[in-house]
């Protein structure tokens, strides 16, 4: 059983936390840990999973470090279900390798082991060094400010001062179940308080990506980003343009997909983040913030956010169909009113989006198909005439975009008389939705073709 949040406020170490402050302040920051032995915190292995204790002891037996980090202490610490597990140890990755046999090493900017067992991976790495360049240029390369290339081993307090918030730096020793605090971690979780190691600014500048964890811990966790912390994402969020567009994916699916998804929005605008990642989104959001774009991106994001809760199933298609939607829409009005097919303006609005996207944020093709066919699929809702409906019905992506739909008319941008038709065909039998049809007319309603030159008639006339 995982102790309840409630209780994790009054946390056991409170005391130790206190006496041992003053101390910490007079030491360097890292210098000499605060111990929390195991009687005096909230960890019990009995909320660690079984493979990162298989892990931690084969290391340990094998005569390595081995402590639990990151997350997972955090959280377990917090009351909180960890989403995963990872170990550091002073093993090198080869060193994992040859210990455990399903073992995978990947990554080349830094480099790690994966420990499978079945679906669950355990992330082992080893103690990173060189808190300062030290001038091996093949192990800890910098660009700019930024690390490109990091792998210098160290000891576990190098390895402390290297890793973001003092949060994620604590240790979980499987040697004697103690607790080791290197960077007043324990006093910040206490605080609810997210702080950053080190000079802020320097740490987002070796890795930008800081500064969406920092977005998505506040949001998950509940907790303040201190000031120091803050102050520079304003001024610091244009150098997320320097970082892989995968990699960006990645992160945007957990900022998104974790249940608190339009918190995370609001945060990411405040900070001018979002902007960032989705211009043509912000630029429109920008110059409209009360009305449906705004309502419909908030609203899409809080139906989500429930899913997750619900542990029903989400997909990365329909939340940057939601989070694009609105540029594409204006893309669409602006082809259709300049003479465009239905069908050729979404065409050519969805691909001027995506276009403009992929460099930022690369979005894999396994979720920009569909996507690109929820989108599709929404002029085709107001086509009620002949077996159009029927067809419609059939199409694999309807449910997803029936919801799209929904969303539109409930955000005020969409017809909700429209919508309701569809709720109720789609709840009707074969009988019914006949019946339905009858209402609809048989003839086919036809935009006007672009108006094209007729090459008979003079220059200046148009059929
Ligand atoms: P969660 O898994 O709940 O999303 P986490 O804190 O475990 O949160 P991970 O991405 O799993 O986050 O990373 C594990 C740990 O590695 C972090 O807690 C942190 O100590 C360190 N870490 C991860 N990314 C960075 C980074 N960009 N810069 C510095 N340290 C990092
Ligand atoms: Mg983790």
């Amino acid at each position: 059983m995982i102790r309840s949040a409630a209780s994790a406020t009054r946390n056991p170490c409170d005391k130790v936390i206190q006496e041992s402050r003053q101390d910490r302040r007079r030491a360097a920051i890292g210098a000499t840990p605060l111990i929390v032995p195991r009687p005096q915190h909230g960890i019990s292995r009995a909320n660690i999973s079984e493979n990162a204790l298989k892990v931690l002891y084969r290391l340990k037996q094998e005569s390595f470090q081995a402590h639990l980090v990151g997350g997972g202490v955090r959280d377990l610490l917090l009351g909180r279900e960890p989403k995963d597990f990872d170990v550091a140890t002073d093993a090198t990755p080869e060193q994992v390798r040859q210990v455990f046999r399903n073992c995978r090493l990947i990554g080349r900017r830094f480099r790690l082991a994966h420990v499978h067992f079945g679906r669950e991976i355990i992330e082992v790495a080893t103690f990173r060094g060189g808190a300062v360049p030290d001038g091996d240029a093949d192990d800890r390369q910098i660009d700019n400010g930024r690390i490109v290339r990091d792998n210098t081993y160290g000891t576990i307090a190098e390895d402390a001062l290297r890793r973001d918030f003092t949060v994620n730096a604590l240790y979980y020793n499987i040697a004697d179940f103690s607790l080791i605090d290197y960077a007043d971690g324990l006093a910040d979780l206490d605080a609810g308080r997210l702080r950053l190691i080190g000079d802020p600014e320097q740490r987002y500048r070796e890795d930008p990506v800081r500064m969406l964890r920092a977005v998505r811990f506040a949001c998950k966790l509940g907790f303040t980003i201190d000031a120091a912390t803050e102050k520079p994402i304003f001024g610091l969020a244009h150098l997320l343009a320097d970082i892989a567009p995968a990699r960006l994916f990645d992160e945007l699916i957990k900022l998104f997909h974790s249940g608190y998804g339009r918190e995370v929005f609001e945060k990411l605008r405040q900070y001018g983040l979002f902007g960032q990642l989705f211009p043509a989104t912000e630029e429109c959001l920008a110059r409209e913030d009360h009305g449906f774009p705004i309502t419909f991106v908030s609203r899409g994001l809080t139906n989500t956010d429930k899913r997750v809760q619900e542990d029903k199933t989400v997909t990365p298609a329909f939340l940057l169909g939601v989070l694009l939607w609105e540029p594409v829409r204006r893309r669409f009005e602006h082809y259709l009113a300049a003479g465009e097919s239905t069908n050729e303006a979404m065409f050519l609005a969805a691909g001027e989006i995506c276009a403009r996207q992929q460099p930022l944020v690369a979005i894999p093709k396994r979720f920009s198909l569909p996507m690109r066919e929820i989108w599709s699929l929404q002029p085709r809702f107001e086509q009620r005439d002949g077996r159009r409906p029927q067809r419609l019905i059939t199409h694999p992506r309807f449910r997803a975009a029936y919801d799209f739909l929904l969303l539109r008319a409930d955000a005020g941008e969409a017809d909700p008389e429209l919508a309701a038709w569809w709720t109720r065909f789609e709840e009707a039998n074969a009988r019914e939705r006949a019946s339905m049809l009858e209402g609809t007319g048989k003839r086919r309603r036809r935009r006007p073709r672009r108006a094209k030159a007729d090459p008979s008639a003079g220059p200046d006339t148009k059929v």
